[in-house]
């Protein structure tokens, strides 16, 4: 059994003695962080990652702007 198909997340091999390899979700990849602007001038605040709800910095590299 190979690695569940979401690249949105590490997955980590987790051999069992009875029956099929688990898989857990590790670290989130933040793969379509969305962006928080502020509501009067439109600043770029931060990202938000939808997919573990966590908070990049706005100037995080490697997120294009
Ligand atoms: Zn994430």
């Amino acid at each position: 059994m190979s690695a569940p198909d979401d690249p949105r997340f590490e997955w980590i091999e987790c051999p069992t003695a009875s029956g099929p390899t688990e898989w857990v979700r590790g670290a989130c990849n933040h793969l379509v962080p969305v962006e928080v602007r502020g509501t009067v001038d439109g600043e770029l605040l931060a990202y938000l990652c939808t997919d573990c709800d966590h908070q990049l910095p706005a100037n995080q590299k490697g997120i294009p702007s």
